[in-house]
């Protein structure tokens, strides 16, 4: 199986309604950057658990669209042209009759388009995030599309980046389409610059987890506040994304820490204790089986033990059936509005 072709499948497919205006196709059209789709009709290998929709994908330059259907592990690409055309060919079929019968009655599929677009706007505004088709189950999401059906899991990984281990765990997700969180040093970042320019391209979270692993509880208000705004700081300088959730290292805090961080505060609820253990079966044993909807599992990036356990625990969740979120990601799902200040533990 050629998991980059899958893993770029999954980046390009972008599932919109064929009824949207070509601005919200330009909008979505951001979304198809992680891959190449076919350039013409055909098939492509989809993955188990890898989420498809049945809907329209936003092509290249040309404007041109594309039908995902999956079914079992294989999807289907078709163009829009194979599939759309024939209701427009119907229409056109038979203008003179239609235009003499109703002549102050705009062709039928503009009357359509209109309330259908309004509706799609509407959809937009709740979250943003965009229904699938209408269907309010599913939404797109990062690039992929989310089913609020199927329980959702944040797979977090702290105090990189450290590029071997690094690169191995972004191997797995990218293999299976899933995304996570990284809680980064910032001290430890323009060195590993390319490994967290992958993260923003891959479609994962950029986190603080302070400027040099200060335990906050232990420094004064302004040291707090400077250990939290360097950090973002050179994460945003070094790729782009300035993050917008912090993890405090050790979980250290007191009302101090809590008054001055002024981000929302990204703690756990599974505790796999990665870094005592240094043992990937013990990493998967703390998560497979016992995480459930709405858990954020910590872990860390250091170890080649993590990044073993990794390549077990991602694949075996999907198989599962769980969705692998970012941190905000799950958050917006659940309908949470994430506030500075304020300590979160899960999204349960
Ligand atoms: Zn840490």
């Amino acid at each position: 199986m050629n998991c980059k072709k899958i893993a770029r499948t999954l980046f390009a497919a972008v599932i919109v309604s064929t009824l949207f205006s070509m601005q919200a196709l330009a909008d979505y059209a951001v979304y198809s950057s992680g891959g190449d789709l076919p350039a013409g009709p055909g098939t492509a290998t989809g993955s188990p658990g890898v989420i498809y929709a049945p809907g329209v994908v936003p092509g290249s330059s040309s404007g041109q669209t594309y039908n995902v259907v999956t079914v079992g592990n294989q999807t289907t690409v078709t163009s829009e042209a194979e599939t759309q055309a024939q209701p427009a060919a119907e229409a056109q079929a038979q203008p003179e009759t239609a235009a003499a019968a109703v002549p102050e009655t705009q062709p039928a599929a503009e009357a359509e388009a209109a309330p259908a677009a309004e509706a799609a706007q509407e959809q937009t505004a709740q979250g943003g995030f965009q229904y699938v088709d209408g269907d309010p189950n599913r939404v797109m999401s990062n690039g992929r599309v989310i089913d609020l059906t199927k329980p959702m899991v944040a797979l977090t990984y702290d105090d990189g980046p450290q590029t071997n281990a690094g690169n191995r765990i972004l191997d797995v997700f990218a293999r299976y389409g899933q995304r996570a969180t990284f809680f980064m040093v910032g001290d430890r970042v323009p060195s590993r610059a390319a490994e967290v320019q992958r993260m923003v391209a891959e479609g994962h979270e950029v986190a603080n987890h302070t400027y040099s692993h200060t335990y906050l509880n232990k420094v004064d208000a302004a040291t707090i506040q400077s250990q939290v705004a360097k950090c973002n700081d050179i994460i945003q300088q070094t790729c782009g994304v300035r993050p917008t959730i912090m993890r405090l290292p050790g979980g250290n805090k007191n009302s101090t820490v809590l008054q001055n961080v002024n981000m929302p505060i990204i703690l756990w609820n599974i505790d796999t204790q990665d870094w005592k253990t240094r043992n990937a079966q013990s990493t998967i044993n703390a998560v497979i089986g016992h995480v459930s909807n709405g858990d954020i599992v910590l872990m860390h990036e250091l170890y080649d033990a993590t990044a073993q356990a990794t390549e077990t625990i991602v694949p075996t969740l999907v198989e599962q059936g769980f969705q692998l979120v970012t941190v905000s990601e799950m958050a917006a799902l659940r309908g949470v509005n994430l506030s500075p200040n304020t300590v979160y533990y899960s999204f349960k």
